[in-house]
């Protein structure tokens, strides 16, 4: 299941709807210099910048106090500039992550993780959502992987990736099982799974033994190994399974593609509020 493919299609519906609205901005955050972190938001704002979107990119040391960036989020919700906006994680261990989400405004929050956008998805009315698991949706759909009635199982419990992907699974009628660092025995709930998603961050911590022949697999992972970039699933889960995302080229390239397609929600939200 290539991502490139469907992730080009989605941004270039995304640029149509940035000139139809006559303009979209995107604030990114970024607080500190961690390579991964660096390289992403780099990426986010190329593709932005690609789909016509104004992408503001405001960088913060390390050392920046908990305070001032809240006070650079007010600002930041204040500018009507700023349709979207997106404080890259992780964030230093002296900021509270879960205040910087609940500081921005909701019908900003582009990565889907203020506790009122989580909690409409939660009671099955997404309105944004993160981008990885709406993703990871749209490359099933894609595929057109039956989801009514099918069994499965998401490894990993995030709020960014592991729970929004299970929400969204079950609201698609599939019947979903949530494996996470506590749980027994993983190989016997992989191996019924018509559909895995894996989001953990560690190499082969699914392998081809742990998956049913047939089924489809859909490898969030993203681990910088000596050998390159690999995801969570072994290699050779190709033979048994019937579909398997590639790391990278898969969710990698469609969670960009579905973060601008959140920013484009965000200004239309904002439109619809006489924001
Ligand atoms: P995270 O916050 O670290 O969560 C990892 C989850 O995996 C946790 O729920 C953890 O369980 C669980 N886990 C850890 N070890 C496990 C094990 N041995 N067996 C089963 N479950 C285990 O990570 P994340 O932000 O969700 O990201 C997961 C991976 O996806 C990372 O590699 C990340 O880089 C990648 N990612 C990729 C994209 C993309 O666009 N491709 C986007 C986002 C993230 P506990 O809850 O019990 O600790």
């Amino acid at each position: 299941m290539e991502g490139p493919p469907l992730a080009a299609r989605i941004r270039a519906q995304v640029a149509e709807e940035v000139r139809e609205l006559g303009g979209v901005g995107l604030a990114t955050v970024l607080v500190g210099d961690d390579p991964a972190s660096e390289l992403y938001i780099g990426r986010k704002q190329a593709a932005a910048a690609e789909a016509g979107i104004s992408a503001s990119d405001v960088r913060l040391p390390a050392t920046v106090s908990e305070e001032e960036l809240l006070a650079k989020i007010a600002l930041l919700n204040a500018d009507e500039a700023v349709d979207a906006l997106l404080v890259q994680l992780p964030l230093p261990e002296h900021i509270d992550e879960d205040r910087v989400a609940r500081a921005i405004d909701p019908l900003k929050d582009v990565d889907g993780l203020h506790p009122e956008n989580a909690g409409e998805l939660y009671l099955g009315r997404p309105r944004l959502v993160p981008a990885t698991a709406v993703a990871v949706l749209a490359l099933l759909a894609e595929y057109r992987i039956e989801l009514v009635g099918a069994r499965a199982v998401v490894v990993g419990r995030s709020a960014i990736v592991g729970k929004p992907t299970a929400q969204l699974l079950l609201q698609a009628n599939a019947t979903v099982t949530v494996c996470h660092s506590r749980t027994q025995d993983l190989a016997r709930h992989t191996l019924d799974a018509d559909v895995l998603v894996v989001a953990v961050g560690k190499p082969e911590v699914v392998t081809a033994d742990m998956i049913k022949a047939g089924g489809t697999v859909v490898d969030v992972g993203v681990n910088r190994t000596d050998s390159g970039v690999v995801g969570d699933v072994g290699a050779d889960a190709a033979e048994v399974a019937a579909h398997l995302t590639p790391v990278p080229g898969g969710v990698g390239p469609m969670t960009i593609a579905c973060l601008l397609q959140n920013a484009v929600r965000c200004a239309r939200l904002r439109r619809d509020a006489g924001a």
